[in-house]
């Protein structure tokens, strides 16, 4: 995996097999930058872990040790230490032999001892299913590698030698593999900038999970080469020529995307290959920062720079490390052309990561330690959200976000630089700087504009969050936030949140039909409810009035039990008053909008609490049958909240026209939540207004008003 990608080397297929390698190649290849006592416990460790291993057998017929020892030989090629290396060889003993962390820590050392246990999984039989096994063991690894970032080398380079040798599986387990290599492990690898790692990682999933497809790329890759060849060597040959007279150099390289990230490009981008391949890309590495800005000179000046694409991520490094300037040139024949410029230690970094502190020694240089602490930073975040996920599943979700998005930069006030995925919102912003700001903001100003906080956020705004300390966070905030942060405090809150409005919810509910008895939850004995609780097999009231808030307990049969009456006596039952304060476990419909006003149906969902529909809503005579689910609901008097509703406009397209409607509708003291434009016949077009009202009086104000508009010949409300 040391081959840089250049326009003139060879394409090789994959095989997925490999040839073996002894111990004696390791040993070989270890002392040319090892210490000989080193390598030395290099050799005492493989004896052992062949011991531990003996008898057992790889899939393909040889012996289990040939994997280990490959691991250990790929760790060798990126020159990791000895104790990696020892890791490697170790790597499947806890897990696979009887051999313990602790007979591991007397025989080699402390530190070999947490990289070979950071990488065994745990035993699948203690889990319910496979996916909690994988969240769990995947877990546990992302802690260890906290404590020592050389657990993600050692694992990483155990699922190249896997991948490598997918060949003697059955197809459905290799598929499985393959899948989880792309989802999580190529992932990781580009996080923490190995690009070679990822890069092969890639191929080689991808090789396994769409063969064909790989296959067609890989043929049409080999011959756009042939075609290219002529235009590459002329562009190349400029370059070198203003080079000269400009008394610069640098090692200029054809660039290409490796066959998975093409096929990702034209899969998200819906490009044809043409189009993918229709960019001639170059990489210069040169001496120094210095020369790269120079080297951007002499570029611009050469060929026209495309506006906007430049990009300058040496001043601001992307969020693994990487540092680069990239740019894009109109070339010969309108050709793009696109440039990365970096010096050699960037170069580095960007083909290695956090693992070019052990693959060039340079311990010192600042890109390294620089791609070190950023992978600290990463995991403290992961550490941060593993806390916040109660359950396993929901931190493999929340990791699964959090890895790779494309990043955007924007600015603190304080002129600090935070990088966010592409897509944040200055929530996800505000949970960034501190979950206290995330938890208390209400709006945010963006460069000098209040702006809402659903906004999605742009490389280099500047983003400043108005807090307050009594507000909380908005459960609509889940429909747009991005980052794992933000919405692993955000669920936080509404879980505790929930409960507790859950239990008001199911005591006003039980209470209702108490009265239908003609009696209240005061009157009935705590002895009573004490052996309810008992009889339910729960701890307290609270949980049964928090399953019938949630709709998971029919409250009919709660307030039965608790007056042990006739289920036959006649009942005369209130409809349960809905304010439209209720919280999170009365929602409103969003089918049929109901509004204070119109006549209303409560539909118990297991679960999420009641949701009030319309009595005419189609959906509601759909549902009808399960009788024992609707629920008697009327509007409260005080109703003082603000309710969407849907309304569509048949109006004459003319310049203006939706402004003079915003302005009737803002004019009524109502506000548009959301607009959609449909052309109608020539000259006439069809508007699909949500506005916000406080109910039906409301909206026949604002239909009027937006009736004596000269333009709109049509206006209803939507009922579905
Ligand atoms: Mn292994």
């Amino acid at each position: 995996m040391n081959a840089k990608p250049t326009v003139e080397s060879e394409l090789v297929e994959i095989q997925h097999s490999e040839p073996i390698l002894t111990i004696e190649d390791l040993c070989f290849s270890t002392s040319n930058y090892l210490e000989s006592k080193q390598v030395d416990d290099i050799r005492r460790a493989y004896y052992f872990a062949h011991d531990a291993h003996e008898g057992q057998i790889r899939r393909s017929g040889e012996p289990y040790i040939t994997h280990p020892l490959a691991v250990a030989h790929v760790l060798a090629m990126m020159h990791m230490d000895y104790e990696c290396i020892m890791a490697g060889l170790l790597h499947d003993v806890i897990e696979d032999t009887h051999v313990s962390r602790e007979s591991l820590a007397a025989e080699f050392s402390e530190q070999v001892a947490l990289l070979v246990d950071g990488v065994s999984k745990l035993a699948q039989a203690t889990f319910e299913t496979r996916q909690h096994a994988q969240a769990e063991s995947l877990r546990k690894m992302l802690l260890a590698m906290s404590q020592d970032i050389r657990v993600i080398i050692v694992k990483l380079a155990d699922r190249l030698h896997n991948m490598r040798t997918l060949g003697h599986l059955i197809p459905e387990k290799r598929r499985r593999i393959a899948h989880e290599t792309l989802e999580i492990y190529s992932p990781i690898a580009q996080r923490l900038g190995m690009n070679l790692m990822r890069c092969e990682l890639e191929d080689l999933g991808f090789h396994v999970l769409y063969p064909t497809r790989y296959r067609v790329l890989f043929e049409a890759v080999r011959k756009a080469r042939g075609n290219r060849k002529e235009i590459v060597s002329q562009i190349t040959a400029s370059i070198l020529n203003r080079m000269e007279e400009e008394g610069l150099t640098a090692d200029i390289q054809g660039r290409e995307k490796n066959l998975y990230s093409i096929y990702k490009k034209m899969v998200t981008k819906q490009l044809s290959f043409a189009e993918v391949m229709d960019v001639y890309a170059f990489r210069m590495v040169v001496d120094d920062i210095d020369s790269c800005y120079r080297m951007l000179g002499v570029m611009h000046n050469l060929y026209k720079p495309v506006q906007g694409k430049f990009k300058d991520y040496i001043a601001i490094p992307k969020a693994n490390g990487y540092q680069s300037l990239h740019t894009v040139l109109f070339g010969p024949y309108g050709l793009p052309i696109e440039v990365q410029i970096r010096s050699r230690d960037m170069d580095q970094m960007a083909e290695a990561g956090v693992a070019a502190h052990w693959l060039y020694k340079t311990g010192e240089s600042e890109g390294s330690s620089q791609a070190e602490r950023r992978a600290r930073q990463w995991l403290q975040g992961i550490l941060e959200m593993q806390k916040g996920s109660g359950d396993s599943i929901e931190f493999l979700e929340n990791l699964r976000i959090d890895l790779f998005p494309e990043e955007i930069y924007v600015f603190t006030p304080k002129g600090e630089i935070m990088s966010l995925p592409r897509g944040a919102t200055p929530v996800d912003f505000a949970y960034a700087v501190h979950s206290d700001v995330g938890n208390s903001c209400v709006a945010a100003r963006i460069g000098r504009y209040l702006s809402p906080l659903s906004t999605q956020l742009e490389t280099g705004q500047s983003v400043e969050i108005i807090s307050s300390p009594n507000t909380h966070p908005n459960p609509a905030w889940l429909n747009f936030v991005i980052t794992a942060k933000a919405r692993t405090n955000i669920r936080q809150y509404l879980k505790h949140l929930k409960n507790e409005e859950a239990i008001l919810l199911g005591r006003r509910l039980l209470n209702k039909h108490l009265r239908a008895f003609s009696t209240g939850l005061d009157d009935i004995s705590q002895q009573r409810i004490d052996e309810l609780v008992a009889e339910f097999e729960l701890n307290n009231f609270e949980q049964i009035l928090d399953d019938i808030g949630l709709g998971n307990r029919s409250v009919l049969l709660v307030a039965q039990k608790l007056i042990q009456s006739d289920t036959s006596q006649e009942q005369n039952q209130q409809p349960l008053m809905i304010a439209g304060t209720d919280g999170m476990v009365v929602s409103f419909a969003r089918c049929c909008h109901p509004i204070p006003g119109d006549p209303i149906q409560g539909y118990v969902s297991t679960g999420r609490g009641i949701i009030v529909h319309q009595v005419n809503c189609k959906n509601v005579h759909n549902l009808r049958d399960k009788n024992e689910n609707w629920l008697d609901v009327a509007w409260a008097l005080d109703v003082s909240t603000e309710f969407l509703v849907d309304i569509l406009l048949h109006v004459k397209n003319q310049r203006g026209a939706l402004a003079t409607i915003a302005v009737a509708v803002s004019e009524t003291d109502s506000n548009i939540d959301n607009v959609v434009v449909e052309e109608r016949d020539v000259g006439y077009a069809d508007l699909h207004l949500t506005i916000e009202v406080t109910g039906r009086q409301h909206l026949a104000r604002v239909i009027r008003r937006l009736r004596r508009i000269d333009m709109v010949e049509r206006i209803a409300r939507v009922n579905q």
